[in-house]
């Protein structure tokens, strides 16, 4: 299993304080593999790590995926990241979902105003695909006291009366 993920052999008397993050990283997905999952729930596997290295990192679990047969389930803040390995994607707000989709429907045409104002704030090397930076505003509601109607009521540019009473039902698009 060291093998498998890019470790080698003269590393498994070494103590954890010898280990770089990305290192650390590939230990802790062994440690996961060696119970032969199918799925795996990864939360925020490369956060804190330089870009290379998140680079290798996600490279390896894409490899591994091949290799294992797994199902993954990533939770990211970053979408670029998203952008780069997802192959279905779910928007969530105050622990709901907002929306979901192919990543195709998601990053070509976002209808929740959440996920347009996240992708807005997402960095793009492609010029074309920028979109104009909308700026959130107003406070994230508690979690505990979710306010009724719409959560995102109070910061959706588009809000009007009615979001503040009931919250739509998720409904399917895209031709789905
Ligand atoms: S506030 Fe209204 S328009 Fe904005 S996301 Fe919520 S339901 Fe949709």
């Amino acid at each position: 299993m060291m093998a498998k993920v890019g470790l080698k052999a003269e590393h498994l008397h070494r103590y954890p304080h010898m280990f770089f993050g990305g290192q650390r990283q590939r230990i802790a997905i062994a440690r996961g593999l060696m119970l032969e999952p199918d799925i795996v729930i990864a939360d925020e596997p490369v956060s804190a790590m330089d870009v290379s290295v998140r680079a290798q990192v996600l490279n390896l679990m894409m490899d591994l995926q091949q290799d294992f047969g797994l199902l993954y389930v990533f939770i990211f803040h970053d979408l670029s990241v998203v952008e780069h390995i997802a192959d279905e994607v779910m928007v969530m707000y105050l622990g709901r979902c907002v929306e979901k989709g192919t990543k195709k429907q998601i990053f070509g045409y976002p209808r929740h105003p959440y996920t347009q104002v996240l992708l807005s704030a997402t960095p793009r090397l492609n010029a074309d695909l920028r979109r104009e930076r909308i700026k959130l505003t107003g406070e994230l509601p508690s979690p505990i006291d979710p306010p009724p109607g719409c959560a995102f009521a109070a910061r959706c540019q588009h809000a009007f009366a009615q979001c503040r009473h009931s919250r739509p039902e998720l409904t399917s698009y895209h031709g789905q």
